[in-house]
């Protein structure tokens, strides 16, 4: 029920964390993958390692907040697919601090990343889809910060509000056109992006709040992932899909 096979994905931000994973759940489940990051080495890495398990995959040298890099990556893909079927816009960064203290070059860039990117990447690649009238199923990993504040991360959680609600206009927008629009609200899970912010007390504390006392593990999210990229969730779009251990449940 939860297979992708035949279908090519890209997903962005694959060279680590919740992105690297999702890209191998995907490969073992049959789709071809198309790992998407800046880091060259780190996803020609993880292409080599789903081949040699079976895989289908490739590598994408990409920077979503660049127009010329990404109207090429398009190009690239409409002679090579046509289109792709999924998408997954995964690429994320993070600051926490103060928000009077925060630069305006810092907003600009974590807005372009988090919120803007995925926008033009979404709306040129579907695009394809819409011409070609090959279904596309978009995925927006979003974050439980997208509806509700914390402190000491106004531009992330203010991203994160924009890609929940970017993911409800869009499923309105081109529900008839045979694209569906989801989103991933991810709780707390250990990696790059926030693995300074959680050590120690501060993040033991997060923990105590969660009704399941722990982070997500990257593998809490397989069975999210693949309901909203298979054909089992045919007739859900514009949903948020919160993976938080029950954190977001209560007061
Ligand atoms: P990581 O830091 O491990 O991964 C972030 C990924 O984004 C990297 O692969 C990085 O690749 C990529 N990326 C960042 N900037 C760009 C860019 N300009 N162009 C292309 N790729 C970029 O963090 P996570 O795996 O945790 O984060 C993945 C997503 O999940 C993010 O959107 C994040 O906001 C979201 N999320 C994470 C949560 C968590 O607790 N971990 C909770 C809720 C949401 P590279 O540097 O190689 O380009």
């Amino acid at each position: 029920m939860f297979r992708l096979d035949g279908k090519t994905i890209l997903i962005t931000g694959a060279s680590s964390g919740i992105g690297a994973h999702l890209s191998v759940v995907a490969a073992n489940a049959g789709a071809h993958v198309i790992l998407a990051a800046r880091r060259r080495d780190r996803i020609e890495a993880l292409v080599d390692s789903i081949v040699a398990q079976s895989g289908s995959a490739e590598a994408l040298e990409l920077d979503v907040t660049d127009t010329v890099e990404v109207a090429n990556a398009v190009g690239q893909i409409e002679v090579s697919f046509g289109a792709v079927d999924i998408l997954l816009n995964n690429a994320g960064i993070a600051f926490s601090g103060p928000a009077i203290e925060m630069e305006a070059s810092d907003w600009d860039r974590l807005l372009a990343t988090n919120l803007s990117a995925p926008f033009h990447l979404t709306r040129q690649l579907m695009a394809l889809n819409i011409a070609a009238g090959i279904p596309g199923n978009v995925i927006n990993v979003a974050s439980i910060l997208g509806e509700r504040g914390a402190s000491m991360v106004a531009a992330y959680a203010a991203s994160k509000a924009g890609v929940v609600n970017l993911t409800r206009a869009l499923a309105v927008e081109w529900a008839a056109c045979g694209i569906r629009v989801n989103a991933l609200a991810p709780g707390y899970f250990l990696t790059e992006i926030n693995k300074d912010d959680l050590a120690g007390e501060v993040g033991d504390k997060i923990k105590r709040r969660i009704p399941m006392k722990r982070f997500g593990e990257l593998s809490d999210l397989d069975g999210p992932f693949l309901l909203l990229a298979s054909d089992a969730s045919r007739f859900m779009t514009g949903s948020v899909l919160t993976v938080d251990g029950g954190q977001s449940a209560g007061v």
